[in-house]
């Protein structure tokens, strides 16, 4: 039986009077996961209402207090983390052992941010006289509008509302229409956790609802992670009103295999930033460029891993590749592999139930940079292969994006790390392991056009869900 979604606002769930909504298995697209309706505009204006309103009362609460609520939603996630997980593999495509974890990821994001209350709330300076002190607290912004992505249906609501939460503003999410049924399943664990009514309205639709969210003048500022496209026309959007807005946007990852790789160890790393997720996070690699010296090589192991890797429902444990999020995704994906030359295609473990939206995993050796491989961020799980003359010219050619978000080296050498960490513009550098992952406790984000405004999570998260204030404290005599 499918679930029946539902909204949430002012402390009530509604039942949506807007477009209706049905969810399909991505590996059994007979099943139909969930189904029901998104918000009306009149039902979205009174939940921005609702979030407005509950603002004065929240602030007013202390961080204490609301980090308690966010500790209880934690642990609500941790016990729920198995059986969400499955949900969420269900649903989005990703393999069961990454649905899980990624509920657990969410979980410890609440638990972060539920700390938060035991960190300093304001920074002292010396003013000019000793008379003087300059203190720099840090205050609320007011109702933030979320908008997030399909990829990571948990954990990334989780690392825009915890903070959001916990630093004291209220806020409005509308989550991507492929994942209602975990948006909703995060909702509930919010509200069980001891949320106040109105501090959070969930909000379903199509992207135009979360347009008039971001259009609204109740809401003070937003946060959204989704495609470059629509993070620019939100960030233009913002611009015109003077709204405050963070933005994570696309990725053309890359990795750079120095001579002197450990070869087994890169191609290991390689594999899980590649065909992790279906090869569907703005973390995912998606160029490996190869000194020429150990290309021939790095190229056959890689191709040979790629077509062995299990292909199938991502409920199945023994399954290491799922489908894609959507039908349209899937012909898009299929034919820039049709259009490329030297696509390597083949998959071994081949267990498809027969109805879903599956792509084989992929690898394109497309030698040196051209055409949609080199350029487009594909989004799926396929990778391209170009060779450089040497580490020099490797490293250009992984700037050689508008992109720039996370990028992995694989080598030994002392100097070469040095050299990748002044040269590479990205956000996320790893060496020797895989382009995606993240902590909670340290910035996530990406440079040119991966993002826009503050970075995420960490000691960053504070900079953009805060106003900071300096008070001039005086001495009340003259001494
Ligand atoms: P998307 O198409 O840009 O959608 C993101 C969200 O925006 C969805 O909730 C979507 O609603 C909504 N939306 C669409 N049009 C809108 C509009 N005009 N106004 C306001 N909201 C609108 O992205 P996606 O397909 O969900 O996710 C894939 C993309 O996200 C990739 O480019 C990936 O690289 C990027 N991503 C980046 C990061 C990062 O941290 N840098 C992390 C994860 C994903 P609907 O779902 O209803 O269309
Ligand atoms: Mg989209």
């Amino acid at each position: 039986m499918p679930i029946a979604l539902s909204n949430y606002w002012d402390g009530a769930w509604h039942p949506g009077a807007g477009e209706s909504i049905e969810r399909r298995a991505p590996a059994r697209s007979d099943t139909v996961v969930a189904s029901g309706a998104g918000v009306s505009s009149a039902q979205l204006d009174a939940a921005v209402g609702a979030a407005a309103h509950a603002f004065d009362a929240w602030r007013r609460l202390g961080i204490e207090r609301r980090c308690a609520i966010l500790r209880a939603a934690a642990g609500i996630l941790s016990v729920r983390a198995e059986a969400l997980g499955r949900e969420l593999s269900h649903e989005q495509g990703k393999v069961l052992a990454e649905g899980v974890a990624e509920v657990r990821r969410a979980a410890a994001i609440f638990d972060y941010f539920g700390h938060q209350s035991k960190a300093p709330v304001a920074e002292e300076y010396a003013g000019p006289t000793s008379q003087q002190r300059l203190v720099v607290s840090h205050h609320p912004v007011g109702t933030i509008g979320v908008v997030t992505p399909w990829n990571f249906p948990i954990a990334i609501p989780a690392w825009k509302l915890a903070p959001a939460l916990a630093y004291g503003n209220t806020v409005v999410w509308k989550p991507a229409s492929h994942v209602p049924l975990l948006a909703f399943r995060l909702m509930e664990a919010l509200e069980e956790a001891g949320l106040p009514p109105g501090v959070l309205s969930l909000t379903m639709g199509p992207g135009s609802i979360g347009q008039r969210i971001v259009e609204s003048s109740q809401v003070d500022a937003v946060t959204f992670t989704g495609s470059t496209e629509v993070g620019r026309h939100l960030v233009e959007t913002c611009g015109r009103r003077m709204k405050p807005i963070q933005a994570e946007l696309g990725g053309k990852n890359v990795a750079v295999v120095a001579e002197d790789a450990d070869l087994d160890q890169a191609l290991e790393a390689i594999l899980v930033g590649a065909f992790s997720g279906n090869g569907q996070k703005c973390t995912a690699t998606s160029r490996v460029i190869v000194d020429e010296r150990v290309a021939d090589t790095f190229g056959r192991m890689l191709r040979e891993r790629a077509c062995a890797l299990t292909v199938g429902d991502p409920l199945d444990p023994s399954t290491e590749v799922g489908p894609v999020v959507s039908s349209p995704d899937q012909v898009r994906i299929q034919a820039v592999i049709d259009a490329a030359d030297g696509a390597v295609t083949v998959s071994a473990g081949d267990r498809r139930p027969g109805n879903g939206w599956f792509v084989n995993p992929t690898v394109v050796d497309l030698e040196r940079p051209k055409g949609a491989f080199w350029t487009e961020e594909i989004f799926g799980p396929v990778v391209a292969l170009v060779r450089a003359n040497d580490y020099a010219e490797a490293l250009r050619l992984a700037d050689d994006t508008p992109f720039g978000l996370a990028a992995g080296v694989y080598t030994r050498s002392l100097d070469r790390v040095h050299q990748a960490t002044e040269e590479l513009k990205v956000g996320m550098l790893t060496i020797n392991g895989p382009t995606t992952g993240s902590e909670p406790h340290v910035p996530f984000g990406g440079w040119k056009q991966s993002g826009f405004g503050p970075r995420e999570q960490g000691s960053e998260a504070r900079a953009f869900f805060t106003k900071s204030r300096t008070t001039a404290i005086n001495a009340g005599t003259s001494r």
